[in-house]
């Protein structure tokens, strides 16, 4: 199964991605995660991403063909796309390798991304996530599982992020046209609900789409210089 999830900046793509991953035995395979791994790990590359990300903009779109292509080598057992493909370009190169069963849009308004990514936290150990709102610590500040410290993510910060508002936008809402063109099933979800009322009202379109197949079954070849 191939299921993109596609939405802003704090629709709550992530916690539903890795939800639905664990529900379905899929793959789940996000973009940002394994950018800020690269970050991580110190490396040139990492480094040059580093920069990138928190300014507010997107990588190359070459840098994400090559990491999905490798993803896709070694998941047959199906991939849930946690926030990509987030350009055209991106959508245009995967027609030829991926056939979508379906996709998911979580759409909310900004004002919620923005009053949303200010609660967001996470562990600067573990990496677990924390919302001051929905999801708060037991104790400000700290972690549940090994006490230290909850930090903010650089590109969280409110100047970047309405820059990555304006880009989901201007880049990432004609991904959705795009693929509604070629036929593909997408279920557009109100992600101002609850964490369970978003997750039980995607489950319910998995489900009938499994039923019915996947919905994308026109395989274009992709231009020779992209074929892996
Ligand atoms: P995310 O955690 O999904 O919000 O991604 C964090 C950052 O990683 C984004 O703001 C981009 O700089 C970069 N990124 C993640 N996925 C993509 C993608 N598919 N295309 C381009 N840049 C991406």
């Amino acid at each position: 199964m191939i299921l993109p999830i596609i939405g802003p900046q704090a629709s709550g793509k992530g916690t539903q991605a890795s939800r639905l991953a664990k529900h379905y035995g899929l793959f789940h395979f996000s973009s940002g995660d394994v950018l800020r791994d690269e970050v991580k790990s110190g490396s040139d590359l990492g480094k040059e991403v580093a920069r990138i990300m928190n300014s507010g903009k997107l990588v190359s779109d070459e840098l994400i063909y090559d990491i999905i292509k490798k993803i896709c080598a070694t998941h047959p057992e199906g991939i849930l796309f946690d926030g990509c493909p987030r350009t055209l370009a991106q959508a245009e190169r995967l027609v030829g390798e991926l056939e979508i069963d379906l996709l998911i849009e979580i759409s909310i308004p900004d004002e919620t991304a923005l009053k949303r990514v200010t609660s967001r936290f996470h562990c600067s150990q573990c990496a677990r996530g924390y919302n001051t709102v929905s999801l708060p610590p037991r104790t400000a500040g700290i972690c549940d599982d090994d006490e230290a410290p909850l930090v903010q993510r650089d590109d969280d910060m409110p100047e970047a992020v309405k820059k990555r508002l304006a880009l989901y936008h201007r880049q990432t809402v004609p991904v959705i046209e795009f693929y509604r063109n070629l036929g593909v099933s997408i279920r557009t979800i109100d992600g101002e609900q609850s964490i369970d009322e978003v997750f039980e009202e995607i489950r319910l379109a998995i489900d009938s789409s499994r039923e019915t197949g996947p919905s994308m079954t026109v395989r274009h070849p992709a231009p020779s210089k992209w074929r892996v």
